[in-house]
């Protein structure tokens, strides 16, 4: 088993979105998913939320049927009138959905968002290095640990600062 520490090191999305998902609480999970359910939108899971309340602190709204998996499209943001933001949730640039991918070319298939993209290829190279899988790295970081708790602290302050600090620029 890898350290947090070499996980830090090695794969920086990784860490960085388990980091966060253990800075949520069930409960706040629980009333995401809930209330995305009960506006009929069932495809997202946990990793999502703190990319959203991410947004949320930008004061900003990701448009859902852009960032619906498997390749989300929005006829109103292509046209320029969505009430939305035109926004990927876990990168918050504009102009692509977190699961759109390139319909054709060299990059066929690929997801447009390079957080993404980085994302996947460095829980791939985790999983082959180390032999870990999804549940151990959320055991790795789990809530439940003081130290993680302290982690997550952190790096939702800095995410605020940073945040800040854009928005005054
Ligand atoms: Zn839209
Ligand atoms: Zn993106």
């Amino acid at each position: 088993m890898p350290s947090r520490e070499e996980i830090k090191e090695s794969y920086p999305e990784v860490y960085e979105s388990f980091v966060l998902q253990a800075g949520v609480s069930d409960e706040l999970v629980n009333e995401k998913l809930a209330f995305w359910a009960s506006n009929g939108i069932n495809c997202f899971e946990r990793w999502v939320v703190p990319y959203f309340l991410e947004r949320e602190r930008e004061k900003r709204r990701p448009c859902l049927r852009l960032n619906y998996p498997p390749d989300g499209k929005c006829g109103d943001c292509t046209t320029g009138k969505c009430r939305y933001d035109r926004i990927c949730f876990m990168c918050g640039l504009e102009g692509h959905g977190t699961f759109q991918s390139y319909p054709g070319g060299r990059k066929r298939g690929e997801y447009k968002c390079s957080k993404h993209r980085t994302f996947l290829s460095q829980l791939e190279a985790v999983r082959r290095r180390y032999g870990v899988t999804e549940n151990d790295l959320k055991e790795m970081f789990s809530p439940d640990d003081d130290a993680v708790k302290a982690l997550a602290q952190v790096m939702l302050t800095l995410l605020v600062l940073s945040n800040t600090t854009s928005l005054l620029r």
